[in-house]
């Protein structure tokens, strides 16, 4: 059973500033830092650390090469994705003030190159039984979600950006919604921050009577909808300093687990601890914690 991560890779770019640039203005940035970013990228390098042999597929362009050097690093292997030169990687201009607040400027750059070429190529070497895990910040997640159920793979669909693509794409194939609170209040069409975990969890499965659901609800934990029964996880109590990629880490574990045949109860137990793990540090992927840092670890 292999597990392919057709998702988007990032590179950001974080200006440290005094405050936000107004318009017209032309302001200097204190420092420049550069990371890897995606969450398609954050989530194979979760994999990849959890000792998940993921295979990583997307479009990048040369400037993004390093990112291919990171997968490596981590255990994920690039050989799908396509580095294109007549494109520039897809990246994020943010802007970080002292305060910690942030705005952020996305340009989806290689990752809206994806198209059913390389989808139909990539997904020649996998077969049925085997898992496709899906974001949307890649083009073309229609031509995927279709690609792989004709294949008979399992299909697992982290909606995000929940945004007007969702609702054009047949989510009636997705085996596993991986989502939070926000993006599943915006897919049911639930008010956002108003509903209880219980309400949502309904919504969703009457909406996707023969998906499996997990929802992550920051720190109070996460819940999961599968095979007849609800499963409350509590969140690990942590000082948190930066949730970036928590959610991304939670994923890579939870589906780590799985795939080495833990039930869904110890996979969301090893998930929330990877995930605090994850929040008690900063940074997307550097935050991401290896396998032997986590402390429940029995598989
Ligand atoms: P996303 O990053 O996708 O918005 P969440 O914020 O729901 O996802 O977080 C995913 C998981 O990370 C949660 O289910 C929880 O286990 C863990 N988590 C998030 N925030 C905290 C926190 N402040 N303390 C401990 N764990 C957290």
């Amino acid at each position: 059973m292999k597990i392919l991560n057709f998702g988007s890779l990032n590179i950001d770019y974080v200006y440290r500033v005094d405050h936000f640039v107004r318009k017209g203005e032309t302001i200097s940035s204190r420092s420049l830092q550069v990371f890897s970013g995606g969450k398609g990228l954050n989530q194979s390098i979760a994999l990849g650390r959890a000792g998940v042999p993921v295979f990583h597929a997307g479009c990048i362009g040369e400037d993004g090469r390093f990112l291919l050097e990171q997968l490596k690093e981590a255990g994920a292997e690039p050989r799908y994705v396509s580095v294109l030169s007549d494109m520039r990687t897809g990246n994020a201009i943010i802007q970080n003030d002292s305060s910690g607040d942030n705005c952020i400027i996305l340009y989806g750059g290689a990752n809206r190159a994806v198209g059913k070429q390389q989808i139909d190529l990539v997904l020649k070497d996998f077969s049925k039984g085997d898992w496709l895990l899906l974001q949307n910040e890649t083009s073309c997640l229609n031509e995927l979600i279709e690609a792989g159920h004709e294949k008979g793979m399992v299909i697992v669909l982290n909606p995000s950006p929940m945004d007007e693509v969702i609702r054009t794409v047949n989510l009636q194939h997705v085996d596993w919604f991986l989502l939070n609170e926000i993006e599943a209040a915006q897919l049911t069409g639930l008010p956002e921050n108003q509903c209880g975990k219980e309400l949502l969890i309904q919504a969703l499965q009457q909406e996707f009577p023969s998906s499996k659901i997990l929802l992550t609800l920051g720190e109070e934990g996460s819940c999961c909808a599968a095979d007849g029964q609800v499963l409350n996880q509590p969140a690990y109590p942590v000082k948190a300093v930066d949730t970036t990629a928590a959610g991304d880490t939670f994923t890579g574990y939870f589906l780590s687990e799985v795939l080495r045949g833990g039930s869904v109860k110890y996979a969301l137990d090893i998930a929330s601890q990877a995930a605090a793990i994850a929040v008690s540090r900063r940074g997307a992927a550097p935050s991401i914690p290896w396998r032997d840092e986590i402390p429940g670890i029995k598989l």
